[in-house]
């Protein structure tokens, strides 16, 4: 369901960083983000077992990569919005063949509704919390392996924690257990970084941030397991910071993403203690549809105006 993305090293934010920095593309997957291998591997398990529907509750990358895995794999799919989707984001999901079911006036209503679906033959493919998500999005940490030698450090966004998850398990299982991890959330959205702080997950009480695909009031337990086995950093940045990463990006290497990926690169301009010690880089490049030009310009105008 997910095509082998490229690894490409950046000469620029190489030269600003002071480190080799290597880019993973998962924004030109199918379906513009990194969701394609977790949600395609866990849609192919479901199918094997004999699922006749999909059900997602997801308006964003995770809802519009079942849609995808959905229509290729011949299975009809069922994703339920909340009334504040995008009409953006209900086409493209549509567009995928799915049915589109608006309800609620937030995610978790949306989220019941989508559950009371379900019956023996459907299957419900949660957006981060599931074995399932993790293995397959572990196939990152496969093609790094075939692609370069192991870098000091990999840094990754962390919405609810699946990302974070598939390449833990896929570190491990290339044997990749030293390098360390630099995990990115925005201010607003920080709920691994409160988690780690408490030593368990915490219920944020608002998602304040407008990175919206970071926007998981909490996080999964094994992402607070995972600091267990691996060396962890857990990096805040701005919104003004995630908007000025994806316009890096944007100038740079001429890629579209969301706030949720450009915070990972904005990480990189700050000297946290992994990254200060890191020769060698890779940057997972998330991607993200929820984003188009006139936004992201209009973003930038906005925290320019701000500062
Ligand atoms: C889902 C998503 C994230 C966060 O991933 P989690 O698995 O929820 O931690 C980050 N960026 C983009 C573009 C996403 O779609």
């Amino acid at each position: 369901m997910h095509v082998e993305t490229p690894l490409i090293e950046s000469m620029s934010l190489s030269a600003s960083a002071g480190a080799q920095i290597f880019l993973k593309l998962d924004a030109v997957q199918p379906t513009g983000s990194f969701k394609a291998r977790g949600v395609g591997y866990a849609c192919v398990e479901h199918r094997k077992r004999g699922a006749q529907r999909f059900i997602s509750s997801s308006g964003g990358n995770a809802g519009l990569a079942v849609a995808y895995s959905g229509r290729r794999l011949g299975v009809p799919v069922t994703v339920v919005v909340p009334k504040t989707t995008t009409q953006r984001a209900k086409r493209l999901i549509e567009l995928e063949q799915a049915e589109v079911i608006v309800h609620g006036e937030s995610w978790h209503e949306a989220n019941a509704m989508a559950l009371t679906l379900l019956d023996a033959s459907s299957a419900f493919i949660h957006p981060f919390d599931d074995p399932l998500l993790w293995t397959g999005h572990a196939t990152l940490v496969d093609e790094l392996a075939r692609q370069t030698e192991p870098p000091d450090a990999i840094v990754l966004s962390v919405g609810g924690g699946g990302l974070l998850c598939g390449v833990g398990e896929g570190l491990k299982r290339n044997g990749w257990n030293e390098v360390a991890i630099v995990a990115v959330e925005t201010l607003g959205a920080d709920s691994y970084a409160q988690a780690l702080a408490a030593g368990k997950p915490v219920l944020l009480p608002a998602i304040t941030s407008i990175a919206s695909s970071l926007g998981a009031r909490q996080v999964c337990q094994q992402a607070v397991d995972l600091a267990r086995e691996f060396q962890i950093e857990s990096v805040v940045v701005s919104d003004a910071q995630a908007v000025a990463g994806c316009m890096t990006l944007l100038d740079e290497h001429r890629i579209l993403a969301e706030p949720a990926c450009g915070a990972s690169l904005a990480a990189l301009t700050q000297k946290t203690s992994v990254l200060a010690r890191a020769k060698r880089v890779v940057v997972v490049v998330c991607g993200g549809v929820g984003v188009n030009q006139r936004q992201l310009l209009d973003w930038d105008a906005a925290f320019r105006l701000k500062t």
